[in-house]
């Protein structure tokens, strides 16, 4: 949509309407999960607000070429200064000041907080003015994963836009769109759960398949009742340490998938291509068995997120397995 890569078409249309006739809200808060594209809307938002033409954005005018480029000195990206990891107090003074100088060569002026969670409380309390009552040529986009995150004295002047996962056709469009002829479409459609630039990371990493190869028969392994392959998956870990999350978030979807086929919801299964193996090994196992095995991939995970060491959480994880 005008050269943005849009998901969310009837949003941003309903947002581009109130731009042309003049209503817009003066702070939004755009809120969804990480990879929906909402700071891809936040910036076609921002053109159309910047535009002075009638129909924004025009595509054309100095405002809609430069907002498009990323250079409209009067789309401002709030992000932390550097050798900041927040935004603080400091930081917001020095906004305020500046949103009190009129637009270079827009309608109006917009900032854009690309992540909510890093504005800090006291940084909030001191935006509340200036949210109630911005300067009228002044906009404000917050980007955040939850809106809760952010305190109610702000998300009550604010409108809120929810961008929610989208549906497996408008990720079959952008798939075909940025890799045409793409071999394992169904399966990343349905591995990237109506997150688009999740799809985009998986057609986009040539590694991303051989990976998943030998991560399966890695799990097949899992399944082995020798107790050498405790350690042998233990060292085929430590050898793949940096993919570690991957690799177990690959396991954790298998163990689901076999779940899925034991309760007889087989639609739902997401690596469709080994539908047939994962069939032949949920065969023989019965329903709490795969359970089980999903809850201590799951325990891993969380294992691996505190730092544990790969090569000890997967030998346990594996040991465990075996036991069962
Ligand atoms: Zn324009």
């Amino acid at each position: 949509m005008y050269g943005y890569d849009i998901f969310h078409e009837k949003l941003i249309l309903n947002l581009l309407e109130n731009v042309r006739h003049q209503n817009p809200a003066q702070a939004y808060i755009f809120e969804g999960e990480i990879g929906l594209g909402r700071y891809e809307a936040a910036r076609l938002v921002a053109a159309a607000l910047a535009c002075p033409e009638d129909m924004p954005p025009c595509g054309r005018c100095n405002s809609c070429v430069s907002a498009k480029s990323g250079t409209n000195p009067d789309i401002v990206d709030v992000l932390p200064q550097s050798g900041h990891k927040s935004i603080g107090v400091p930081q917001v003074r020095e906004l305020i000041k500046d949103a009190y100088t009129k637009p270079f060569l827009s309608r109006r002026k917009i900032y854009i907080f690309r992540d909510a969670s890093i504005i800090t409380e006291p940084a909030q309390n001191a935006l509340l003015k200036i949210l109630e009552e911005p300067p009228e040529y002044v906009v404000f986009i917050i980007i955040a994963q939850n809106a809760q995150s952010l305190l109610n004295t702000v998300r009550s002047r604010c409108v809120l836009v929810r961008f929610a996962p989208v549906c497996d056709e408008v990720m079959s469009r952008y798939i075909d769109k940025i890799c045409p002829g793409a071999k394992n479409k169904d399966f990343v459609i349905r591995y990237a759960r109506g997150v688009p630039y999740t799809a985009r990371k998986i057609v986009s990493d040539e590694n991303f398949e051989p990976i998943r190869q030998d991560t399966f028969s890695q799990f097949c392994k899992l399944f082995s009742e020798k107790p050498l392959t405790a350690f042998e998956l233990g060292d085929y870990a430590a050898e793949n340490k940096d993919n570690i999350s991957r690799i177990v978030e690959l396991w954790r979807e298998f163990a689901r998938d076999m779940l899925l086929i034991c309760t007889d919801a087989k639609d739902m299964i997401i690596n469709i291509d080994y539908a047939d193996k994962l069939y032949e090994m949920a065969a023989v196992m019965d329903e709490k068995k795969i359970l089980f095995i999903l809850k201590q991939i799951m325990n891993t995970e969380l294992m691996l997120s505190r730092y544990v060491s790969v090569r000890a959480a997967i030998v346990r994880l594996a040991l465990v397995v075996g036991e069962y």
